[in-house]
């Protein structure tokens, strides 16, 4: 066995390069570079996934982007824009080992370091025999953090040197030139040479509306429709949109249509304590349509973590919420403090919720 085979990660995620079937056609996963896209980038996929797509797109857990509703006969114009945008890379392998997630205030140094990860990831042949899923953090402290997040293999710019961890555990410090080869050595199951840690870093959490330079806003569901992406890459002043892995981005201009736009920028709303897959018919797997049952219960006025699953497959939220509907044969199971897996406590209809 390989050491890099002690990471054991299985499946794969889709591609620009891989499609993903969907019950709404093919899905494709955009990766940004140092974890932005840049204003003409926005635009550009805004106008992909309304001509190529069904104008639905997805803000992942991986802080990616998902071009929803594609066909097999659009999949060459699809790459050909990509392309264009600087958004296609040379091959399945490469896109795939670009699971590189940037926290989105990232300074220009924590982003330098992001682009040679990155880049070092692409031409280290070596790491071909990772698992497909391996996933690199690159993160600058801060209030929005994401040290938290799941990652294989973490970094975290401090002011003088480079700390790195692997799968949570912070192990020490490198001086910042030489934190790309230590990263690629802990992938590798090596043990580079590392100072003791003088702090653990320390993960910040979501926030929204004014958060230094940067404006949040978050989509209901991470679901994002093409006129929105359009319209923020169309704010005045705007460079480049940063994406994160909560269902929300960060723009470096003030949105001041943002909920005109349906767009969320109070922490306190409803819709993002719940987390709902896109169900049917946008997935096969499911028999509910999720989402609208997530919107019923929003305005119902709910308390707690709430999970809307369209089967038990849990794809929105692996972890425990304090109320779970699971979809089953077009009507919902219902489980309290657990997940999509559990046996149900009672089964109700749609129109009851
Ligand atoms: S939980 Fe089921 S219905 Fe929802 S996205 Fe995953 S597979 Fe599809």
């Amino acid at each position: 066995m390989s050491r890099a085979a002690a990471f054991d990660i299985k499946g794969w995620c889709p591609g620009v390069l891989t499609p993903m079937p969907s019950g709404d056609g093919l899905l494709v996963r955009v990766r940004p570079w140092a974890g932005a896209f840049g204003r003409a980038q926005a635009a550009g996929l805004a106008d992909i996934a309304e001509r190529l797509g069904n104008g639905h797109l997805d803000l992942t857990r991986r802080a990616n982007l998902q071009i929803r509703g594609l066909r097999d006969e659009g999949l060459g114009a699809l790459r050909g824009s990509l392309d264009r945008l600087g958004l296609l890379d040379p091959d399945a392998g490469t896109e795939a080992a670009r699971n590189v997630m940037v926290a989105p205030l990232a300074d220009e140094r924590t982003r330098a370091l992001a682009l040679s990860l990155t880049r070092a990831i692409a031409s280290e042949r070596r790491l071909a025999a990772l698992p497909a899923k391996f996933g690199w953090l690159v993160d600058g402290g801060g209030p929005l953090s994401i040290v938290g997040e799941r990652a294989d293999v973490a970094l975290s710019v401090g002011a003088a040197d480079v700390a790195l961890a692997v799968r949570g555990a912070w192990l020490g410090s490198v001086p910042p030139d030489q934190a790309v080869s230590a990263a690629i050595k802990l992938a590798l199951g090596e043990r580079p040479l590392m100072a003791a840690l003088h702090e653990t870093p320390v993960s910040g959490a979501r926030r929204l509306g004014a958060v230094g330079n940067f404006f949040g806003v978050g989509a209901p569901f991470g679901r994002l429709e093409a006129a929105q992406l359009r319209a923020l890459a169309a704010t005045p002043g705007l460079r480049e949109l940063r994406l994160s892995p909560w269902r929300a981005l960060y723009l470096d201009a003030l949105v001041e249509e943002a909920e005109t736009l349906g767009l969320i920028v109070d922490e306190s709303d409803p819709l993002l304590r719940i987390e709902a897959c896109p169900g049917a018919p946008a997935c096969a797997s499911g028999t509910v349509d999720t989402r609208r049952a997530a919107r019923r219960l929003a305005a119902h006025g709910i308390s707690g973590t709430v999970h809307v699953s369209g089967c038990a497959k849990g794809c929105a939220r692996p972890t425990p919420a304090d109320l779970v509907l699971v979809g089953t044969e077009g009507r919902f199971g219902v489980v309290h403090r657990g997940t999509a897996r559990d046996s149900f406590e009672k089964i109700v209809e749609p129109d009851t919720l």
